[in-house]
């Protein structure tokens, strides 16, 4: 699975952080940067994507 975001649509609420925070990091700019495109944790990036309330995440299997 690949994992990435839209940073115009990120909001910076953290969600995803705390759901996978070896994945997500909220940067200084207050958007959400990537650490791991290719998560080992699918089941957390799934619940990740789908708790983001501005769906600025996006999934490619
Ligand atoms: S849950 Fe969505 S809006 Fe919140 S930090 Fe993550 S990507 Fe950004």
């Amino acid at each position: 699975m690949r994992v990435t975001v839209d940073r115009e649509l990120c909001v910076g609420s953290g969600a995803c952080e705390v759901l996978a925070p070896d994945v997500f990091e909220v940067d200084d700019d207050g958007a959400v940067r990537v650490l791991q495109a290719e998560p080992d944790d699918e089941d957390a990036v799934r619940q990740a994507a789908q708790q983001c309330p501005t769906r600025a995440l996006s999934l490619e299997d």
